[in-house]
């Protein structure tokens, strides 16, 4: 199978194609940051990089069997500023649409799959009539210690729901995080790259903390093993918040952060790659801070390897 990644960060999608057992000739990958670049090349040494998708042409690549991407999502995200298909991060989408057309031109039979953030219904009603399918949404907390509702276009047959594998934070914790140089506050230790301001949302309570947020009852209470985010500290309308068992959404600033054993603190890196089901280390070989973008950016390995499975029941 001839494969074509637009948006290609740190090939995740050639990562769940292994995972899910599908055999692969070329994979060609467009993408444009140095710094997934690095780690793409130095996992998969047989990804053959051809650079901006704006300058992809079907016609100078051999016959594409599968057309795979996530185009940047910062024009529609809730996170972002709300902009529409004008926004040119946002018109991403309509090369990766050009781009699909021009592969089905030549191969008729070509599969793909789009993925986006959930975004407003107005929006994905133009995705679903340009790419001709409904999309499917999937919580990667499903597969994952990670909430992250995630939209996902495809026209591989048959894509459900993948089953709940009942993950959970506690199972990701790297439990070897060195916290010598940790800040005490109200009877929990704190990593210290959590500002003070967010440091004073919480208060212990017991074997809990309660996270000061502007509801009714004025506070949260989180529980061993919860997920926690403090960013915001200043809004008025949201503060702390709280996921049981699993973490927020990772974004490219990893702001999330996870509460056991009397600590409140960010995710370490291995974390971060746990909670995306990437392998450990698997972003090894740049900065800490390219490391964290390019996880928050990125595809969760086992959703799309869950995906990917239905590919390999039609081609089997
Ligand atoms: N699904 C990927 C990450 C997608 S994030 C993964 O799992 O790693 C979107 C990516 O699109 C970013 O890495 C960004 O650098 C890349 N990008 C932005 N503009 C691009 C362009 N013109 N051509 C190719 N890639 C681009």
């Amino acid at each position: 199978m001839n494969v074509l990644s637009l948006f290609d960060g740190i090939s995740t999608g050639r990562l769940a194609l292994d995972m899910a057992g599908i055999q692969v000739d070329r994979y060609f990958s467009s993408e444009v940051e140095p710094a997934p670049m690095a780690v793409s090349a130095k996992r998969w040494p047989d990804v053959e990089q051809i650079g901006d998708c704006r300058r992809v042409k079907a016609e100078d690549l051999p016959r594409i069997d599968l057309v795979i991407g996530g185009s940047p999502c910062q024009g529609f995200s809730r996170a972002g500023r709300h902009l529409n298909f004008d926004d040119p991060r946002s018109a991403l989408f309509f090369e990766y649409a050009r781009v699909l057309a021009e592969v089905r031109a030549i191969n008729p039979a070509a599969r793909f799959l789009l993925e986006n953030v959930a975004m407003k219904k107005e929006w994905e009603a133009v995705i679903t009539e340009t790419l001709g399918v409904s999309p499917i949404h999937i919580n990667s907390a499903k597969v994952s210690a990670q909430n992250r509702q995630r939209v996902y276009w495809t026209n591989i047959p048959g894509v459900k729901q993948p089953p709940e594998r009942n993950i959970k934070l506690a199972d990701v914790i790297d439990r070897s995080v060195n916290t010598a140089q940790y800040v005490a506050g109200g009877g929990i230790l704190f990593d210290p790259t959590i500002p003070e301001r967010a440091r004073a949302l919480v208060t212990k309570d017991g074997d809990k903390v309660r996270i000061r947020q502007a509801t009714k009852a004025g506070y949260i209470v989180a529980e061993d093993g919860d997920g926690v985010n403090l960013a915001f500290p200043t809004s008025t309308t949201r503060r702390g918040r709280v996921i049981k068992g699993k973490s927020n959404a990772l974004d490219c600033s990893c702001e999330a952060c996870i509460f056991y054993d009397g600590i409140i603190r960010h995710f370490t890196i291995t974390e971060l790659e746990r909670l995306q089901t990437l392998p450990d280390g698997y972003t090894e070989g740049i900065t800490q801070t390219e490391r964290k973008t390019a996880i928050g950016n990125g595809w969760t390995a086992e959703v799309i390897a869950w995906i990917f499975g239905f590919l390999k029941e039609e081609t089997q």
